[in-house]
């Protein structure tokens, strides 16, 4: 018996998904599955809105009282 393959396309080099690791497919590329898709883009929007908490070590939180 001769191995036979079903695809005729070219194969694409295995990428792995961004999220889990697991090898992406071709519809949901670069991510394995809606679900990660879904992480992604859930990660994406809070990055977008959320404020970036950047902590100034020059900068004086707090005045010291002046005596
Ligand atoms: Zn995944």
């Amino acid at each position: 018996m001769d191995p036979v393959n079903d695809n005729d396309l070219p194969v694409d080099p295995p990428k792995a998904c961004a999220i889990c690791g697991k090898p992406a497919t071709v519809r949901f590329r670069p991510f394995c599955s809606k679900r990660c898709a879904d992480v992604d883009l859930n990660r994406w929007l809070k990055g977008a809105y959320a404020i970036p908490a950047v902590e100034d070590p020059d900068e004086d939180v707090s005045e010291p009282p002046r005596g």
